[in-house]
Parts: C-alpha cells; structure tokens; sequence
C-alpha cells in the first residue's frame, strides 16, 4: 500500500518552491491509488513562525491539497525521537559529543583540513572515544559504522586478487536509486561525518525526526525537492541502524528564482499567491514538466494525475 507524505516546516507560508513539492507529492499518491499525509515539521521551534502551521494547511485546501488523515505535528512526538536514539545508543552507533563548533574547526585544522562542505564542517570524530571528563553537548550518530553495516570491506586477500585481476573493490560510497535522478552515491563517514541527532540546544535534529515518523507513519513514498537529495544517504543509514524499512525517494526539480537560485523562504521567496489557486499550480505543475492547464482545479489536478502516472510508474 502506498503512502506518501508533504512535510513542510512552518518557519512561513507556503511559496512556490513548497507548493511545487506539495503538487509533486501529492500527484505521486494519487497516481499509484496511495495514501497522502501532511506532517508539520515543528522540531525547530526557533525557526518556527506561530500560525504558520495552519496557513499552510489553509493554502494546501486553496489548492484542493487535501491530505487523507489528520495532519501531525512533530512537536508533539518527541517521546518517539527519545526512544530511537535510546536504540541506537543501545547498539553503540550513538554518543555524546563535548565539541563546541570553534572545537570541530582546530580539530579540522590540526587535520590540515580546513575546508568546509555546504558552510558546515565535516565532524573529525572527536568524541567516539568517549568524552574524558567533558560534558556531552549533543549526540551523534556513528557513520563509520553505519558503513560498515551497509558494505563490507574488502579483505586483504580480496585487495590483493583486485592487483591482479580487474575485479571491481566495493566502493566506499554508500548508493541508493532516486526514482527522477537515477544512480546516486555519497561517502557518507567521509563527505558527511558523524552529524547530529540531538542537538546541543535540546533539539531534535531533522534527519531523525524525519526518519523515525516516515516509519511510524508507514511512508513508502518520499517526494519532495531536489535540495534535500544530499540527506538521502544519512536517512537510509539511519533507517539501516534503527531496522526501519526502505523508502523510495523522487527528488522533483527546483523551482528557480529570477537569479537563477533555489526559491526558499530563507532567500526571501514571496508567499504564494493564491487569489488564483490554478495559475499557482499551473506554475509548479509547468516547473514538474506537465502541461498547463485552464478550467478548474479538480480538473487540473486530475489531468496532472494521469500524465505523472505515465511520467513516473
Ligand atoms: N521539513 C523539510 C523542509 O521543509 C522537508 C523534509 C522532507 O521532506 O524530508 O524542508
């Protein structure tokens, strides 16, 4: 049984950028008969913006986005996020971590590595060691075993017959097949480091949270923009620690801004218009690579129907 989800986070109205992937994973559940949920992703509750929960719930309606069970908030799940780190540090792919940012960067530094991947650094592992005497600020997920789990190193022996026959050494990259873009690959202990569960401020990271409810919630389907792709790879790791279940992932295209960028509400995206729910749809639909439409929504959202299903079997 399929069931898909739309997770905004309420940090402001819908933009087009949102409604593209909202449109997206919307048309993906209807086109294979499934389910479609909406969950509010409220963990970061500083980046929250009071109301905005309900006012994107409100444009989804606008645009005949009608989820199929009772919306959910994350902020009111923490008890489950508690219990999959409790598992995961049960199992030992989980430990605290005493380093304060300005900490990751002299580590990185010592390391003769200063460079950083997306403005963050790569955590060096410090505390998998242990804390020695310091205080645990955050908690952290283990990468390298995590890997480890998911392919086995070659052996020596193995090395050694690769030297002298051309047979292919598994790769350290952890790969996973998007369903729009194809063959994906990311070394995730090295590209990514051991990143963040529970946050230093006592909040829950994304990647857990979004983990432990696409399982709790029976996702089987993740649709949603193009920019999130990159977390892919500690999702399915954390699924693989945690016994989760395997997801299929679609990463839609951007919706692009007049300088070229990725719309986001951080880059100042206008809130959508919505006085004309359709023009507004036909907008993401149109950036989806589907025909625009004129008559109604129902119908709109009908005909969009039809064509993904021929796009995306
Ligand atoms: N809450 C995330 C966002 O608004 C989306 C999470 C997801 O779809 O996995 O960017």
């Amino acid at each position: 049984m399929y069931r898909g989800r739309f997770a905004p986070s309420p940090t402001g109205p819908l933009h087009a950028g949102s409604l593209l992937a909202a449109l997206a994973s919307w048309l993906d559940a209807r086109a294979h008969g499934g389910q479609w949920l909406v969950r509010i992703e409220d963990v970061d509750t500083p980046r929250c913006v009071p109301g905005a929960d309900q006012f994107i719930l409100q444009q989804l309606a606008t645009c005949g986005l009608l989820p199929d069970e009772t919306p959910v908030w994350q902020s009111t799940r923490c008890p489950l996020y508690r219990d999959a780190l409790d598992r995961l540090i049960v199992k030992g792919m989980a430990y605290p971590c005493a380093c304060s940012r300005k900490d990751i960067a002299l580590a990185r530094e010592a390391l003769g590595e200063s460079k950083s991947r997306h403005g963050e650094l790569v955590y060096p592992g410090t505390c998998r060691a242990g804390l020695h005497g310091r205080t645990g600020r955050a908690w952290r997920f283990r990468t390298d075993l995590a890997e480890i789990m998911r392919k086995k190193a070659p052996s020596p022996e193995e090395y050694a017959q690769a030297a002298t026959e051309t047979i292919a050494i598994p790769s350290p990259n952890w790969e996973w097949t998007d369903r729009r873009l194809g063959l994906q690959s990311q070394n995730l202990s090295g590209e990514v480091g051991d990143f963040v569960l529970l946050r230093a401020d006592g909040l829950w990271a994304y990647q857990l949270a979004v983990v432990v409810d696409d399982a709790a919630q029976g996702i089987t389907h993740i649709v949603r923009g193009a920019d999130l792709a990159d977390n892919t790879v500690r999702q399915l790791a954390l699924q693989a620690a945690l016994g989760l279940p395997p997801v299929q992932y679609l990463h839609t295209p951007l919706e692009l801004g007049p300088n070229g960028e990725k719309l986001s509400k951080q880059n100042g995206a206008a809130a959508l218009d919505l006085s004309d729910p359709l023009a507004a749809l036909n907008r993401a639909a149109t950036a989806l690579g589907l025909q625009p439409q004129t008559g109604g929504v129902r119908a709109a959202l009908l005909h969009w129907t039809g064509e993904w299903r021929l796009r995306f079997p």
